[in-house]
């Protein structure tokens, strides 16, 4: 059976597929085949997808806590995925939570897309969402938020490597993909295997075709399969499922990644009201579940709680976990930005990261010569750069990333909090105890909250705690600088970064930083930081700040105003962002690791129960915090992951217990 793999496939942009219309039904010219049937394709979708895997009866009965998952081969024009969305909401009881996830190489223009769903009005309000939130040809997971109670996972890339790659379990499948005949590559039995491999107890599946190797590889699989009644003119189609999956052997290389098994979920206590916290507080109540955040101070009061910061990631020349991570975050993020429909909070203006030396150009240069990504996520600068920023620039070099932008984050942090089922409380958590199955969280001024689970999200706080005390965190202190611009300086119009960063002004203010003092906790505005913010600033924008002076502008320290505040990181820079290790219990069960690292012992990893943890996000919480907070509360409700096997291991709070083990060698 397939193994966990480790590697992921390239990432890279994916090519739109060639079609050939005949009206608003599209036909592929790469596989000569249609995408639905031209007779009745809604009608066909119901007949073979909805129905043979029963879901309007088994919506109708899901009263479970975690959603009902519905997984697809080939998205195509999405037909089948909004079909069942409607199905759902036509069936399923109130609370209940559909999670769709859908596979794709060629994915359409957002312009096809809108050609292909005219054709069914009665869709009309649901296509609307998803062509608005149609992501960019890019390799990897986009999830998609469709209403309050329905996600959407697109998994672009090869369907048998994006399942193998997937960590979660399906419920019924839809076996698509243009037929065998056409697409032989894609009908493998690696398909089927990988399919079992993510299929819950009893998982169903249906699909048009009756060809030999689909029945041969689904029964190999294990998959049952019967033949039904096919749809209009084709007499036969199959149905089947699977009662027994094979045991998951995924692990068997890194057993302490584990995930650790679900629990009730009715409360969840939220410790920090930053990013971290205020993001998990919101995908948790989007999942139904009651969530109480406790602050120290206010929401936004640490390092998330300047007026203006910068969405943005700097990627790896040659691609590594941490790039994927962060490109994944960033994506998600403007999406999550955009979806909060609050255009007060966030400006997606782009965001220019100039090259200053020789050295950055060929690392730009090379990066762009390895990721050819979509120019929607990111282009290389050189010609158009001073256009691009709105100020002179001497960079003859630069990358323009245009949907990313900046935000509000201390505004942003108070309006998710603002959600009915969230309640703030002011507070310090200095204990956590684990009594009857539940968490007690004792506070310095005596009070006493009661959750069944609990999330740590207080930045550089976060190891205080004696479950956590084994957590490697760097404090890292970072002074902003704000400077309100004279009359007649405009300021860059879009977000510009070299050594720091500089942000459109905001309300005649320009923020620009921020200081990066590694181990130092120390919260006072220094004149040193807000020099150092100047001089780098002076690098990055000289002509913008010589036309601040010669319009009488003082910019020394001390007619500068700021904020200092102390970002928390792990060693290797990536957040933790999961399910917290019982470090002792796993410095015992792979005290082997230290001898022989090849001898992987099989015993899972032990977690404290319902204890997660999201923290170490540096100076690029904008990015990484929703993505980490969407893998905890999936994590904590069963639900699939939105990031890849890998990348989730990638994040996950244990791995420097490994690592340290492994060095010990
Ligand atoms: N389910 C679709 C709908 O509701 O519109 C129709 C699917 S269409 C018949 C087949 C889809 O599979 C195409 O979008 C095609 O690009 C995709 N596809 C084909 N081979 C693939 C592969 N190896 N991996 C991922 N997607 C693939």
């Amino acid at each position: 059976m397939t193994q966990r793999p480790t590697a992921l496939p390239p990432l890279t942009a994916l090519s739109a597929p060639s079609l050939t219309w005949s009206d608003t039904s599209p036909h592929s010219d790469a596989f000569d085949d249609v995408y639905f049937s031209r007779e009745d394709g809604r009608a066909e979708t119901e007949h073979v997808f909805l129905n043979a895997n029963r879901l309007p009866e088994r919506f109708a009965g899901w009263e479970n806590t975690r959603a009902f998952v519905v997984g697809e081969t080939g998205f195509g024009t999405g037909l089948n995925m909004l079909c069942a969305w409607a199905c759902f909401e036509q069936h399923a009881p109130k609370g209940a939570r559909l999670h769709l996830l859908s596979t794709e190489k060629y994915p359409m223009t957002r312009a096809s897309l809108e050609r292909a769903l005219r054709a069914w009005p009665s869709l009309a309000s649901y296509s609307q969402v998803l062509c608005a939130q149609w992501p960019a040809a890019v390799t990897g997971i986009h999830r998609l938020h469709l209403s309050p109670r329905v996600t959407l996972d697109l998994h672009f890339g090869d369907t048998t490597e994006r399942l193998a790659l997937l960590d979660g379990q399906v419920d019924a499948w839809f076996l698509d993909g243009f037929a065998p005949s056409k697409n032989p590559q894609m009908w493998q039995p690696e398909l089927f295997e990988a399919m079992a491999a993510r299929s819950r107890p009893g998982a169903t599946f249906a699909t048009f075709t009756c060809a030999g190797v689909v029945k041969r590889g689904l029964k190999a699989a294990g998959f049952s399969w019967k033949k039904v009644p096919g749809f209009g003119r084709k007499r036969e189609m199959l149905a089947g499922a699977i009662e027994t999956p094979p045991v998951d052997t995924r692990r068997a290389a890194t057993p302490w990644f584990t995930p650790p098994q679900a629990l009730p979920a009715r409360h969840v206590a939220v410790i920090g009201a930053g990013m971290a916290g205020a993001s998990v507080a919101a995908a948790l109540a989007r999942r139904g579940i009651k969530v109480t955040v406790i602050e120290r101070d206010a929401p936004g009061a640490g390092a998330s709680g300047n007026r203006q910061g910068a969405l943005y990631v700097k990627l790896a020349a040659d691609t590594n976990h941490q790039s994927r991570f962060y490109l994944g975050g960033l994506l998600y993020s403007q999406r999550w930005l955009d979806q909060l429909n609050a255009p007060a909070l966030w400006q997606p203006c782009g965001v220019v990261q100039l090259a200053l030396d020789d050295r950055e150009t060929r690392r730009q240069q090379r990066f762009i010569a390895q990721h050819p990504l979509p120019d929607n996520v990111v282009r290389p600068l050189s010609d158009e750069l001073g256009d691009a920023v709105g100020v002179a620039v001497e960079a003859r070099h630069g990358l323009l990333y245009p949907a990313a932008g900046w935000v509000r984050p201390k505004a942003l942090c108070e309006h998710l909090l603002q959600t009915p089922s969230i309640t703030l409380e002011q507070g310090s958590v200095s204990r956590l105890v684990r009594e009857d199955n539940a968490w007690q969280l004792h506070l310095e001024d005596g009070r006493m909250f009661e959750a069944d689970q609990v999330v740590i999200a207080s930045a550089h706080y976060a190891n205080a705690f004696e479950q956590t005390a084994s957590l490697p965190l760097q404090q890292v202190r970072g002074q902003v600088s704000e400077v309100r611009l004279p009359d007649g300086v405009e300021g860059p119009k879009r977000v510009v970064c070299a050594g720091g960063y500089v942000s459109p002004a905001l309300d005649g203010v320009l923020t620009f930083g921020a200081s990066f003092i590694p181990n130092s906790a120390d919260t006072a505005v220094t004149a040193e930081d807000h020099q150092r913010n100047v001089d780098e600033l002076r690098q990055t924008l000289p002509a913008l700040v010589a036309e601040m002076e010669s319009a009488g502008l003082d910019v020394t320290p001390a007619a500068l105003e700021g904020r200092a505040a102390v970002r928390a990181a792990s060693p290797d820079k990536t957040p933790y962002a999961g399910p917290v290790p019982d470090a002792p219990a796993w410095n015992t069960a792979y005290a082997r690791l230290s001898k022989d690292a090849s001898k992987v012992p099989s015993t899972p990893g032990e977690h404290h129960p319902g204890l997660w943890i999201s923290t170490a996000h540096g100076s690029r919480g904008l990015s990484s915090a929703p993505l980490c907070a969407e893998l905890i509360a999936s994590r904590l409700c069963d639900d699939p992951m939105p990031l890849e096997a890998p990348l989730v291991d990638h994040l996950h709070p244990g791995r420097r217990i490994i690592s340290a083990l492994v060095r010990a060698q």
